[in-house]
């Protein structure tokens, strides 16, 4: 199955759990040469041979150290799970800043709640980002995203959101471009297999955090709702 990686079929098959998912579900691995032998290629940008994965802690500890990552690289080779966690979490924070600054740019987010409000008003709201200290506005908010049945992810402290924007603090954010909200939200739910979620942004930008390990604990906390948004 590895060598037809490239063809476009919807589903591939997860190298650590060995479950069937659609793509979308899984991470896609690059092949390298060198240690640590697979990239995160969270955009599928990287050609060459591949290996999908769920960004799990479970998962990737299981296709290292079994064998399955080894199988699609022909050789047998030490391959240190933490080390290929640290590369996807780095790509996918990369991702997501990316993303919330590009649709900043495009006019395609509202900043703070006022905003927020006023785009779940209007119906112009795709995807609701809300700071883990966001208190008593975020609870109005969530249900408010809930009742329109839009999902709502939980991002990091709101000095750190505010800093991605240039604002002291930001507590909430409403994502209203469709394609947007969506990579937001797949960007979100993977990262959170592998960091507990509202540990996005850091307090440090995040550039230049290929490879930086983080103390974090690597349990696995699912606090984005996973229901796809309309
Ligand atoms: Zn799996």
């Amino acid at each position: 199955m590895i060598a037809m990686a490239r063809t476009k079929t919807a589903e591939r098959t997860c190298a650590g759990c060995r479950e069937q998912r659609p793509r979308e579900e899984l991470v896609r691995l690059a092949v390298v040469p060198e240690p640590p032998f697979v990239v995160a290629d969270a955009r599928g940008q990287l050609g060459g041979r591949g290996v999908w994965i769920h960004a799990d802690t479970q998962c990737l500890q299981t296709a290292a150290r079994k064998g399955g990552i080894a199988r699609s690289l022909r050789k047998p080779v030490s391959l240190d799970p933490s080390v290929i966690a640290d590369g996807i979490v780095a790509q996918l924070e990369r991702r997501l800043e990316g993303l919330l600054l590009g649709a900043h740019r495009a006019r395609k987010i509202a900043v703070g709640t006022d905003s927020v409000r006023e785009s779940l008003a209007e119906g112009r709201i795709r995807l609701l980002c809300v700071a883990s200290d966001a208190a008593g506005r975020r609870d109005e908010l969530m249900a408010s995203a809930e009742r329109l049945g839009k999902a709502c992810v939980v991002l990091g402290p709101k000095a750190d959101v505010g800093r991605l924007f240039g604002r002291d603090e930001v507590a909430v954010l409403a994502i209203e471009d469709g394609g947007i909200a969506e990579e937001v939200r797949r960007a979100s739910a993977h990262l959170a297999g592998l960091r507990p979620a509202g540990t996005f942004p850091h307090k440090e930008p995040v550039e230049g955090a290929e490879g930086a390990s983080s103390s974090a604990p690597r349990q696995v906390e699912s606090v984005v709702e996973d229901r796809k948004p309309e």
